[in-house]
């Protein structure tokens, strides 16, 4: 069948206005945030009901089509972008957009998934909770794209990964069946956690259409502050000094380079550098608690003065107010996009054990300048995790589709050394397209066939998401 008769059969299902042929409706769909990836699809589907997605994927399943699902579109590994093949369908989760519930007795919350995150901040908030999942893509990522991702971000040193914050979800599958595991119970233990296997599945094995979600005590008491410091040892003594006395309170604990906040002040409307002198590194601290009874200031300056003494903090700057925390969060949030402005970037997301991190930067650092002489590591991100963004600007007045062409050989470059160091090649953005072939390279075999053995269970035919991951 062509595919104008699919278009008017999914028009049947979902609505004409649902169903996007022209080459202009379909373009906010087919190019992504890093442009690594142009799609090609005949058609783009929006359809607006979890009802809905089940009828179209039950179609799509009888006629063998093949259909990618598709959040905010802000995923980094090319996985919600259809293939040039053109082949593939792209289902748009963005109208499945309410609150169902919101229980703050229960600290649970229940939304569809094409709740932009943002959203769903502010509807934890006006029930006077915190959902903490935080990132720089949260004005247009979907929770049902985050949980597809299990994405991580700045809040996972105290409140977890998303998985962490998922308490049961509802899911389209291959064939269309609806599965209903909505639950919000906070013990369960009924067999096998079925719906761990679709967190960070990124949609190889079902849509999902809506998740329960953890709340938090909404904070009291926010403080923050802008840390110089000499080097990645310090940084790393600055966090176990921060998190043997904050414990749980410390809830941000980001880690810069000189050269990021740089970049910052010449590129980012209204950002300025924070400290007077310039430090080779720089920490962005946090300390926040839902208590108002509790001095956070107090010992923020506690710990920062203690680092003083030993010799690890250089300066620091302090908040005033909220919205001088948030300036401090913006210079964090922004390194994404001024990297944009300095010519190609090569990307690692890795993640090592926390007392290496110093090591793995000394030795990163110097492999990645031997092979380009003079290009710009730009090493930031969730120290306290383990996990650095491991990106290299190009040298400047260096030619970009020239630099870029090296990506494969700085990527295993440097992916030898996290993998000398017992690390992983993608701490929280994915596998996706980008790292598929990479994969096969640090799983074992058994490993690998017990993860194709799961995706032929859920999805026989090959169609969700065919070609990422497995
Ligand atoms: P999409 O990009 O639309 O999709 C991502 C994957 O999930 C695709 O494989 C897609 O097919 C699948 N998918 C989407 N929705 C569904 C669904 N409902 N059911 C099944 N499968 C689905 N990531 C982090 O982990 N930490 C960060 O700190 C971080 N910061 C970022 C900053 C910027 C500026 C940008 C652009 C991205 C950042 N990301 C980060 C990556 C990205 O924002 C996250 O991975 C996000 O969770 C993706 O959500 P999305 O709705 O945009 O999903
Ligand atoms: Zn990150």
């Amino acid at each position: 069948m062509e595919p104008t008769a699919h278009a008017e059969r999914f028009a049947d299902l979902i609505g004409k206005a649902n169903v996007l042929t022209s080459p202009e409706d379909k373009a906010p769909y087919l190019t992504e945030w890093r442009d690594l990836y142009q799609g090609v699809t005949p058609m783009v589907l929006r359809p607006g009901t979890t009802e809905e997605v089940s009828a179209v994927m039950t179609y799509a399943y009888e006629n063998d089509l093949k259909v990618v699902p598709q959040g905010g579109n802000t995923g980094l590994v090319g996985g919600q972008i259809p293939q040039e093949s053109g082949d593939e369908i792209v289902l748009s989760l963005g109208r499945l957009n309410r609150i169902r519930t919101v229980d703050p007795a229960g600290f649970t919350l229940v939304a569809e998934a094409g709740v932009i995150l943002d959203a769903l901040h502010d509807a934890a908030e006006k029930a006077d909770r915190l959902f903490p999942l935080s990132l720089g893509s949260q004005g247009s990522c979907q929770i049902g794209g985050n949980i597809s991702s299990n994405a991580g971000g700045t809040a996972v040193l105290a409140y977890g990964n998303t998985r962490d914050l998922v308490l049961g979800l509802e899911v389209v599958l291959p064939s269309g069946e609806i599965w209903n595991g909505l639950r919000t119970l906070r013990k369960d233990n009924t067999g096998y956690d079925l719906k761990q296997l679709f967190i960070g599945a990124e949609g190889t094995l079902g849509i999902i259409t809506a998740a329960a979600l953890k709340l938090f005590p909404r904070p009291k008491k926010l403080e923050a502050a802008f840390v110089g410091l000499r080097d990645p040892q310090s940084v790393l003594r600055l966090f176990t000094l921060a998190k043997a006395q904050a414990g749980s309170l410390l809830t941000g604990f980001e880690i810069l380079p000189r050269i990021g906040v740089e970049f910052c002040v010449r590129h980012l409307e209204g950002a300025r550098d924070p400290l007077e002198c310039e430090h080779a590194w720089y920490v962005l601290m946090e300390l926040s608690s839902g208590s108002d009874a509790f001095n956070v200031r107090d010992l923020l300056e506690s710990i920062l003065s203690e680092g003083f003494e030993e010799g690890v903090v250089e300066d620091a700057a302090f908040a005033q107010n909220l919205s001088q925390v948030e300036d401090f969060w913006r210079i964090r949030h922004g390194m994404s996009e001024v990297q944009k402005q300095e010519g190609g970037s090569i990307k690692h997301d890795v993640s090592v054990p926390v007392a290496l991190i110093p090591d793995f930067l000394d030795k990163a650092m110097a492999a990645v300048s031997a092979l380009v002489p003079n290009c710009r590591p730009v090493p930031f991100g969730h120290i306290g995790d383990g996990n650095i963004h491991f990106n290299v600007s190009q040298p400047i007045g260096a030619d970009k589709a020239e630099y870029l062409a090296g990506w494969d050989e700085m990527n295993a470059v440097v992916h030898g050394i996290v993998d000398d160091f017992g690390g992983s090649i993608s701490a929280e953005h994915g596998i996706g397209r980008l790292k598929r072939d990479l994969l096969q390279e640090v799983k074992s075999d058994l490993e690998m066939d017990l993860m194709r053995r799961v995706k032929a269970a859920f999805d026989p035919k090959g169609l969700l998401n065919p070609g990422r991951i497995v």
